[in-house]
């Protein structure tokens, strides 16, 4: 990785332990009345039909919360989104469905490397992701679009024929043993929602989801969260109107999101939905994979340290082309294969 607010390494999060710490860190704040084990199932409403609350069973039965607002950030089958009637905004019709599972003892992308992130991809609908998740491990992906996914009954199966299709996945995962469960999400939306209503707010994948091919996901909701919790303190404390604080949230949701939102669905809809030649493939998609400045900058997008848009560059392409002619040629003249493994 380019060093990217000073770091030089990316790994999949172990999500277990970031929850674990996400819901540690409630104790350092006395105003919160932390509750596990809380399902939720309706939302009360006063009679002019402001939600004012919520049902939710625990182990001692159904109960009733109430607050000055409800907030869901109950994910992308958000519950309070469905009960509070939050309108679909935006949904792209382009979905990808994922099988995962993390891995031991992958071998390195390159030889002399160490585990390293690795996109195989096919050009045809499908791409095969390794990246290092907690130490010693890797996520092994199987990233499709979502028409052309048929597990047959059997997702095991399914994953495991992906895998064995690519020479390069056989041989990193050789000597490697599977260490959790496979985890599969099929159709994975491309969406906004209606933020806000009488009463209740969302946040996180119940407002606005995407696909996980540019890992933003959590940032995201971290980030509305983040943009959330001014704006509804001023409005707690009565210095902010509810309208003013819907406004104010939506146009932070949008600021924060809407740009990098374009970028992903672009993206999938280039890596997954797009066929192209394969000539193109062994020429420019070849090079552009593994050219370094295209990588860095791609992977400054991902960890914004440049905007998503535009990152790609009609000068960049020239670039890229020129380089990978000039190293084709090079190889060509010591002998060697132009075309990639
Ligand atoms: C295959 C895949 C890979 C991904 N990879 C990445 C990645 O590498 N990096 C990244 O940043 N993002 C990734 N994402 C996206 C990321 O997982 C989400 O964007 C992120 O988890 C959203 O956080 P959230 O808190 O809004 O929702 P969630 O993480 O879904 O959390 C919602 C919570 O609400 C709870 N809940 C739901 N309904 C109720 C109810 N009725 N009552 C009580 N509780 C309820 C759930 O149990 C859950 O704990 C990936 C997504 C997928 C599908």
């Amino acid at each position: 990785m380019p060093r990217c607010h000073g770091r030089d390494y990316l790994y999949g999060v172990d999500r277990a332990g970031f929850d674990a710490l996400l819901w540690s860190r409630l104790e350092a704040h006395p105003g919160v009345d932390a509750r596990a084990g809380v399902r939720v199932r309706a939302l009360l409403r006063d009679d002019a039909g402001r939600v004012v609350g919520v049902e939710a069973i625990d182990e001692g039965g159904a109960r009733e919360h109430r607050g000055r607002c409800v907030i869901g950030a109950d994910g992308r089958f958000s519950l309070v989104a469905r009960k509070a009637g939050a309108r679909v905004l935006e949904d792209v019709p382009l979905t990808s469905t994922a099988y995962q599972a993390e891995w031991s003892g992958v071998a390195p992308a390159l030889p002399d490397g160490e585990g390293g992130a690795q996109v195989v991809a096919s050009g045809r609908g499908r791409n095969l992701l390794l990246f290092p998740a907690a130490p010693g491990r890797h996520f092994v992906v199987v990233h499709a679009r979502s028409d052309r996914v048929d597990i047959g009954g059997d997702a095991q199966a399914y994953y495991d024929a992906q895998l064995a299709s690519s020479e390069v996945v056989r041989r990193r995962l050789a000597g490697a043993e599977r260490c959790g469960p496979l985890v599969g999400v099929k159709r994975i939306a491309n969406r906004y929602v209606e933020h806000a209503g009488d009463g209740w707010l969302l946040v996180g994948d119940a407002v606005h989801c995407k696909d996980p091919a540019d890992g933003q996901g959590i940032y995201d909701a971290l980030i509305e969260a983040k943009r959330l919790a001014p704006l509804l303190v001023e409005h707690l404390a009565g210095a902010r109107s509810w309208a003013s604080l819907s406004d104010a949230y939506g146009r932070a949701l949008r600021e924060e999101t809407e740009a990098m939102f374009r970028t992903t669905c672009k993206r999938l809809k280039d890596d997954l939905y797009s066929e192209p030649p394969a000539l193109v493939i062994k020429t420019l998609i070849r090079w552009m994979m593994t050219d370094p400045e295209y990588t860095r900058r791609f992977l400054s997008y991902l960890s914004r340290v440049i905007p998503p848009d535009g990152w790609m560059t009609p000068g960049l392409v020239a670039r890229v082309v020129a380089r990978g002619i000039a190293r084709d040629v090079r190889g060509l003249l010591r002998g060697r294969s132009s075309t990639w493994p």
